[in-house]
């Protein structure tokens, strides 16, 4: 079997945990696979490697992407010739493949680039001959060969594009939790890992905020066939396997429950209720790169409304100013802002065929006195904006309402 093992930060944080990364590679090897490693930077250090990339500047308010890339992509270069020494101190032949000697080629959308093709000829040919191949994570390289890297949580990414590259039988991600839970184990106490989720199930909860897997890992996963499954570098327990619908006898009503404080809320005030309104302010919007998420809009008497909506929260400002640019050609009164809010999902293949799903939300939150701001749906999943300083008392609400707790 040929396979891919993906280790992330927690898992290589310092020396020692690094060669229990390469113990959990010689069991790989030791049952006659062939291997590729996948690893992420140290925990922090890719943090650290964003901040001087800040630090560095007096007079431009962003770094150039370019040069950006070249900063924070070295956090992974580091921790792949620390596992392939560590291998190869324990004898396991091993040797490191950066990004530009594979090559994984990607698209030029430096800090967010799309991984186009990876042709990897030499490294399987060197993996053939029983030599574990060691390669960083979050990292690509464009067709003119300059760095590029793939958005904060890519190397999940990197892992999967990798194992449907080189027709890998499985993509194990090894993180620091045993698996997907119903809820981010670190907040719902109560969460219970699933043994299985679908692809579908995990891309709507990795887009609304599940950071277990990058949203895009699971996109790539689904369309290649990769069979991904999710376990901890600590332990032995079983993990969670990602599988098609049909692999799942029993299915659930609600799968997981997701939270995302990377959002935050605009109001438009007072626009005038017309056609075109919103075409001329979500057009603007979306030409300056700023995606809009769930949106609501009221009307009243006087034959003006208010639009509210959502928009990344690093984008808030940005998105702020290019409305105060289009005050001539919509018209409003004020615009309002806030960054305190979360968005909190419900999600489930099995809501496609229940009703009252949504009502069940609605109840559980106002029972806890906890007001509704925004709604959107899509056919498995409900998200709802509120406060943030509700999360932690919502999420535990909803995970007992849908009757997801375990011990
Ligand atoms: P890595 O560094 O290994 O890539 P991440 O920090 O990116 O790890 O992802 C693992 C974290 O995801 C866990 O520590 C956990 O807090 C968080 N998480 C959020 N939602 C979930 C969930 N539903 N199931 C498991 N983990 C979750
Ligand atoms: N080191 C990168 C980050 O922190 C990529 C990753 O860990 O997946 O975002
Ligand atoms: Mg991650």
């Amino acid at each position: 079997m040929r396979i891919v093992q993906k280790f992330g930060g927690t898992s290589v944080a310092d020396v020692d945990r690094i060669r229990n990364v390469a113990q959990k590679v010689k069991r790989e090897v030791d049952a006659g696979h062939e291997v590729a490693v996948v690893v992420s930077a140290m925990a922090g250090t890719t943090n650290q490697l964003v901040k001087w990339t800040n630090d560095i500047l007096k007079a431009q308010k962003y770094p150039d992407p370019r040069e950006y890339d070249v900063v924070v992509s070295t956090g992974e270069q580091i921790t792949t010739g620390l596992l392939a020494l560590a291998l190869q101190d324990i004898g396991i032949p091993a040797r490191s493949w950066m990004s530009w000697q594979i090559p994984v080629r990607t698209d030029d959308a430096f800090a967010k680039a799309r991984i186009e093709s990876i042709r990897g000829e030499e490294m399987i040919a060197d993996m053939k001959k029983g030599v574990v191949a060691v390669v960083p994570g979050f990292q690509g390289v464009t067709a003119e060969g300059r760095v590029t890297t793939l958005g904060r949580g890519g190397s999940d990414t990197s892992a999967v594009a990798l194992a449907a590259a080189i027709k890998a039988d499985r993509c194990d991600i090894y993180t620091d939790v045993d698996g997907v839970y119903t809820a981010d184990p670190r907040i719902v106490a109560k969460a219970r890992k699933l043994d299985r989720i679908t692809y579908e199930e995990m891309l709507e909860s990795a887009s609304q905020g599940a950071k277990v897997l990058q949203v895009r890992s699971v996109e790539m996963g689904m369309k290649h066939h990769v069979r991904i499954q999710v376990l901890s570098s600590f332990s032995d327990a079983p993990g969670t396997l990602i599988v098609d619908e049909d692999e799942i006898v029993e299915k659930a009503l609600v799968s997981g429950i997701t939270y995302s404080r990377d959002e935050a809320k605009i109001t438009v005030v007072k626009v005038a209720d017309r056609p075109g309104v919103a075409a001329g302010l979500f057009g603007p919007l979306s030409d300056a790169n700023i995606n809009v998420d769930m949106i609501v809009q009221n009307v009243s008497d006087d034959g003006k409304t208010d639009i509210t909506f959502t928009v990344p929260k690093a984008d808030k400002e940005r998105a702020v100013d290019c409305i105060k640019g289009l005050k001539a050609s919509i018209g409003y009164e004020a615009i309002k802002s806030d960054s305190n809010v979360v968005k909190l999902s419900v999600i489930g293949v099995g809501m496609r065929s229940h009703a009252g799903v949504a009502q069940r939300m609605f109840k559980t939150l106002s029972d806890k006195g906890i007001n509704i701001q925004v709604i959107s749906t899509s056919e498995i999943k409900i998200s709802v904006l509120i406060a943030e300083e509700y999360t932690e008392l919502a999420l535990r609400a909803l995970h007992t309402a849908y009757g997801l707790d375990g011990e």
